[in-house]
Formats: C-alpha cells, structure tokens, sequence
C-alpha cells in the first residue's frame, strides 16, 4: 500500500507526521473551550485540515492549462541510425516509456474540451540516457517566428484586462499587426482547429531540430506524429453543444479509450534536410512547414497510450515538459523559437512547481541522476547529495563524465545556415505563399473545406468592435490592406 500499511489491513488515519487519530469525523477535528461554542488553537486536526484546503492549488499553467494526459510507450519500427545516436530511437523493437499531455492553450484549467484553439501535444520520453521532451503542437507551423513576441500573442489569445472575457479586437489587433501569423490562422479556422477528440490529431515539432551522430555528421529535421484513428473535426454546432453538456468530453474519451482497451497509437516520422543542400525558404521559420514533396517523411515509430494516470494532480498537474530536456543524439538548432522555448519552459516549471520540480514521479528520470551543484531550495525531498562537494572542479569524490560531443565534422558545408535565418518580423510575398497553398491545394480537395474556413475565420472577425480594424483586416482602399482573405495576397485588391 502506498502509506506502507501491509495489504491486507486498512490504513491507520493519521496527521500529516504520522500522529494515529481516533476518529475523523467532525466531531473529534473539534475542541471547544468549556462551555462550548469557540474552537480552540488546541485543534490540531482541524487547523491541519483547513489550512492544506487553502493551499491545495498551485499556480495554474499560464497556457495549456487544461489537457488530456495518458502513459504509454514508444516503439522503434524503424532504423534511423544513419540520422541520430539517440538510444531511444536505435534499435527496432526497442520500447521507452511515455507520458503524453494534450492541451487546449488559451484556456483555462477548468474550461470546456471542444473549443477551436491549437492543441498542445507534449510528450515525455524516460530514456536510458535521460528525460527526451516533444513539445509540440497539433499544427505543423506557428503564429509568430520572433520569440520577443511570444508572451504578446498569447495575451492576445486570452482575456481582456477590462472585460476579462476574450477579445476579438485584441484577438485581431495582433494578428493584423503581425500578419506572418496568417498561415497558423488558417489552420485555427480551418478543420484542424477544432478536433474531434484528442485521439485524432497529429502533432509536429514545427521548430527545427538537429539529429546527431556521434561522428560529427547532423541534419535538420522537422518530427511528425500521425494520429493512426486519422484526424477529424467536429462541427461548431456540435462542439458548442458538447462545451455546454460535457466540458470534459476529450479528457473522457481519452480515458474510456484506454480502459476499455482501445488503446489510440501514432506513427512517429521525420522530415530531414542534408546540411548540404540549400532550400530556397527559411528552414528554421516556424510560420513555413517543409514541403512534403521535396522533404518526405521518413518513420520511425510507433507511439501507444495504453494507461491512464491514477492520480491527476501527482501525474500531470506536476508534469513538466520541456524543449530543453534533449538527450545525446538530438540538438537545437538555430531556430530562434525553438532556443526562447528552451527558456521560457522550464523557468515556467521553476515557478509553478518550485526549484526541485525534477524530483516529482512524474517528472523524475529513469537514469541516473547527479548534480551535486543544484541542491537546497524549497521542497527539496531528496538525500541533496549528502556531504559532497558543491562546487565544480573538486578532486575530493571521483566522478565520470559522457564523452564530448564530437564537433561538426570539417567537411561538412552548411549551406542550409547560408540562407535565411529568420526572425524578421517584417513580412514580404513569401509568407503568403504556403498559406496560398493550404487552400488552393489542400482545402479545396476536401468537400466543403475553403467554406468553412472563410465561414469560422469571418464569423470570429465580425465579432470584431473597431471599425479601423474591420478596415485593416478586410483591406477597404480607404486603408492600406494588409491581406485579403480570398486572394491571400499582401496587399489587397479593391473591393
Ligand atoms: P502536400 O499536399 O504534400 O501536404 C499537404 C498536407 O496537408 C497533408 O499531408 C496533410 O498533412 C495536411 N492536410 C490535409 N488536409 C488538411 C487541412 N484541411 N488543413 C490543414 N492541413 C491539411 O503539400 P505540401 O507539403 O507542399 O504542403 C502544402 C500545404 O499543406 C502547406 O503550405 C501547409 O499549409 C499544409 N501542410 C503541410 C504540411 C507539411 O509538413 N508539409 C503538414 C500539414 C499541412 P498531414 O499528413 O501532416 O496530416
């Protein structure tokens, strides 16, 4: 049993140091003085009881407070060893265990499942060689590629400082001030913005990443992970109707999905790019994806959720996932998002759940752990290395340490770092001509697709209050247009 109390007896009640209690029932939490009527500060029990209440909360995610979670495992399918060292990714058949979290990002904890928002799609790999985090996002590009804009669109996202209601005119006023956001935009008010259930969405690393090999050698490369149940949407209507009657309605089926043995799987790909070749777009610009027909996917694995956690505030409420946790094999690279995320998440994690958050179950590695020069500090649950030293460069303890990491080998020429590396926020043609793609060639293969795109994204814009912003964002000659829905062009053509 978890208290320890051998399985076959019931546990002994006790407070929070292990006093054993008589009863706990209302009455006994109680002592009065004589005659009754006032408690006294004798009542230990009850003061114990009251204060944990007041502090059961911790601070709440600031984005993607509300999510879906599951364990599961990862399977290797197939050999990517020509591309990473990774040993959790080397070896068909090899398994790592995973723990997933699927998350709405403008919402809060409490809010309803089903409402048009990207998903979160983190996912926590226990390696041999250490925590490997996935990051992701449910669409394969992003609103913004200049980190310094990172905590204003997801202000925009949120709630109004007046109203504290969302917003459309702070929704809009970003977005037709940051316009390289238009290609995420389409995918928010296209199908993909509003997900069946969180078994049918796929998730994409969208930042660009490295795959090393301990020879120096590396390419760039995007990760994919393809829902198996396929994507789907549900219908606004239908939506709205289950935010109303089953706010829960994701994290349940996710759950009834499991326990009743249906477990949802992933198909796990990467996108490369040979450093050696020169892309005429900006391989580490979160706002473009890497066509498919010159990069193709190449699989790797197979991802299974097949348990549900028992206890959701000690397996995922205290779960951090973040980008910065990679493991020998894989590297950031030069993309500005992908470094500010290194960051900004576990600095997150530091405030909400404290400096020791590593020590947390769901949290903790499954390798070795031994970094006696981060101790102390509040919550800390651990021996805190005892009397070694805390300081580097002692000769006092052996310790080992991995290999270096080889350098890029000599030869390598990277063409790809010769071309752009962008974080401009200033906008030019080419950030329309993807999202121009996205609708001439993929919507309008599917039924009815283009229309209810123009139908979600006008029906958001005609919530939108200020005349000079309905102006901007419809492009009227009367103000510089800054795109045209129809057209997806820059600059507007009169209407
Ligand atoms: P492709 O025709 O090879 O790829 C199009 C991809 O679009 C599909 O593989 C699918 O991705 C995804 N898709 C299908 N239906 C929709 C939809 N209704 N809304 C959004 N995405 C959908 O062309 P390209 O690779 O040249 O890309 C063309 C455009 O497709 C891009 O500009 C981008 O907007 C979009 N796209 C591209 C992706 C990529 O990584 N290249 C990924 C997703 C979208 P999947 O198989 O991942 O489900």
């Amino acid at each position: 049993m978890l208290d320890g109390t051998p399985r076959n007896q019931p546990s002994l009640w006790t407070l929070a140091e292990g006093i054993p209690v008589a009863r706990n029932d209302t009455i006994n939490q109680i002592s009065t003085a004589s005659g009754g009527g006032h408690v006294l500060f004798t009542s230990t029990q009850l003061i114990e009881q009251l204060a944990h209440f007041s502090r059961e909360r911790i601070p709440e995610r600031v984005v993607h407070a509300k999510a879906s979670a599951a364990w599961g495992q990862f399977e290797v399918t197939d050999d990517v060893s020509d591309l990473t060292d990774a040993a959790f990714l080397n070896g068909i058949g090899k398994k790592t265990e995973i723990l997933a979290r699927i998350s709405t990002v403008g919402p809060e904890r409490g809010s309803a499942d089903t409402v048009r928002d990207f998903r979160g799609f983190a996912i926590k790999f226990k390696t041999e060689e250490g925590n490997n985090d996935w990051v992701f996002n449910n669409q394969p590009v992003f609103f913004v590629r200049n980190p310094a804009k990172f905590p204003s669109l997801n202000r925009s996202h949120k709630r109004h400082p007046t109203t504290n209601a969302t917003d459309a005119d702070m929704f809009w006023d970003f977005h037709v001030n940051s316009p390289e956001s238009i290609h995420a935009l389409m995918f928010l008010f296209g199908d993909r913005g509003l997900p069946k259930s969180v078994r049918h969405v796929n998730a994409y690393s969208g930042n660009t990443y490295k795959l090393t090999k301990a020879d120096g050698s590396y390419h760039y490369a995007r990760i994919h992970i393809l829902s198996d149940q396929t994507v789907a949407r549900l219908d606004n209507d239908e939506a709205a109707q289950l935010a109303g009657i089953d706010p829960d309605n994701h994290v349940l089926d996710l759950q009834h999905a499991i326990s009743t043995g249906n477990y949802p799987t992933w198909t796990v790909y990467f996108q490369t790019i040979d450093p050696s070749e020169s892309p005429e777009f900006p391989v580490f610009d979160m706002t473009k994806v890497w066509p498919h027909k010159r990069y193709p996917l190449r699989r790797v694995g197979r991802m299974t959720l097949n348990r549900n956690p028992a206890n959701w505030f000690a397996e995922v409420e205290q779960a951090a996932f973040t980008p910065s946790n990679m493991v020998r094999g894989i590297e950031p690279s030069p993309d500005a998002m992908l470094q500010a995320r290194m960051f900004a998440y576990p600095d997150a994690a530091r405030y909400r759940l404290g400096v020791n958050y590593q020590f947390l179950p769901a949290n903790a590695a499954k390798s070795q752990v031994h970094v006696p020069t981060e101790r102390d500090g509040a919550m800390n649950f651990k021996g805190n290395y005892g009397g070694q030293p805390n300081y580097v460069g002692s000769g006092l303890t052996s310790v080992r340490f991995a290999s270096e990491r080889t350098e890029t080998k000599v030869e390598v020429v990277d063409r790809v770092l010769e071309g752009p590396v962008s974080i401009s926020t200033q906008v030019t043609e080419q950030d329309f001509v993807q999202p121009r793609a996205l609708r001439r060639d993929v919507m309008s293969k599917q039924d009815g697709a283009q229309e209810r795109f123009i139908e979600n994204a006008t029906g958001n814009i005609a919530d939108v209050k200020s005349l000079r912003l309905r102006c901007e964002i419809y492009g009227k000659p009367a103000c510089p247009g800054l795109w045209d829905w129809t057209n997806m062009s820059q600059h507007c053509s009169e209407r």
